[in-house]
């Protein structure tokens, strides 16, 4: 079963410059409870992939064609209105850095309940303040209660994104789309989090859209791989597939680009595709 299904997808930027195709015509699905992750270097699409589907788009970019299947309803069809109740609700999202998708100003645990007095509009005050202390604990957060009233700043980079976690799961969505949520991260931390975010999805039957450059990431979490270059998809495939069998030549130097998980160490940037080979001259290989 498909949660979402994403077709023919375009997203363009304009400008005096002329027409920047940031996504340029993207199909694929997102099966419920499964993890599907896209990949692809800096600047091939995969951040206005997410926010085009939270419909998150502004000026002078635009959603000029496509559809965005959420449960079978088109989610370029709705109004404002209907889009907001279904941005934390049924879809959330966390980005890549968490001190600025945090509010300064207010408590972590004023901030977990406030995406509840939105969403749950059924649960009572005491209700919410037990429903923000178990979110709290199933982020991993000690002392739950008295991380509550604590704000943003007292938090390390790790407790933030946690509570980011905390935030987008709050509400139960339906899925989750989390844009590099570790790359600011250490790689101790990095791995919690990642471990989390599959726990929660055992638990919740989440699906789950993770957005990196970390092959070794997607190697580990992935059920299905999008591979992205210059706003196309080059490659879909499961993981099982793309890594023993990648089709696409650009698939094929992105995996070369990378070392083996737990064979060699992990790199933090595809920097060694060739730049001057347009892979889109190769035929796409879509399975
Ligand atoms: P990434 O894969 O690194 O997340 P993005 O999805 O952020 O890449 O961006 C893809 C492309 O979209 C960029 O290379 C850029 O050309 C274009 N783009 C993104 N945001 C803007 C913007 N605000 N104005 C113009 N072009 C943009
Ligand atoms: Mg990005």
């Amino acid at each position: 079963m498909n949660l979402v299904e994403i077709k023919n997808l375009k997203t363009y930027f304009y400008s005096d410059e002329g027409v920047s195709k940031a996504v340029d015509g993207i199909s694929f699905k997102i099966p419920k409870g499964k993890t599907v992750c896209i990949v692809g270097e800096s600047g091939s699409g995969k951040s206005i992939t997410s926010l085009s589907i939270m419909r998150l788009i502004d000026y002078p970019g635009e959603i000029v064609e496509g559809m965005i299947l959420f449960e079978g309803k088109d989610l370029l069809k709705l109004n404002d209105k209907e889009m907001r109740k279904i941005r934390g609700r049924d879809i959330s999202m966390i980005f890549q850095e968490p001190m600025t998708s945090l509010n300064p100003s207010y408590t972590i645990g004023y901030q977990i309940d406030e995406a509840l007095r939105l969403h749950q509009k059924h649960l009572n005050k005491k209700q919410r303040y037990e429903k923000v202390i178990e979110s709290l604990e199933l982020v991993g957060i000690h002392n739950p209660r008295e991380k509550y009233r604590e704000y943003p700043f007292k938090l390390s980079g790790g407790q933030r994104q946690r509570v980011m976690i905390a935030i987008a799961m709050a509400c139960e969505p339906k899925m989750l789309i989390a844009d590099e949520p570790t790359t600011a991260l250490d790689v101790t931390i990095q791995a919690q989090v990642i471990d989390l975010m599959k726990d929660l999805q055992k638990k919740k039957g989440t699906s789950l859209l993770f957005i990196t450059h970390d092959l070794g990431v997607v190697f580990q979490i992935a059920d299905e791989v999008v591979v992205m270059y210059k706003g196309h998809i080059v490659e879909k495939a499961s993981a099982k597939d793309l890594f023993k069998d990648p089709r696409h030549p650009y698939t094929k130097a992105l995996l070369h680009s990378i070392p083996i998980p737990g064979v060699t160490p992990r790199k933090s940037k595809l920097d060694t595709v060739d730049e001057s080979i347009d892979y889109l001259s190769f035929p796409k290989e879509i399975r």
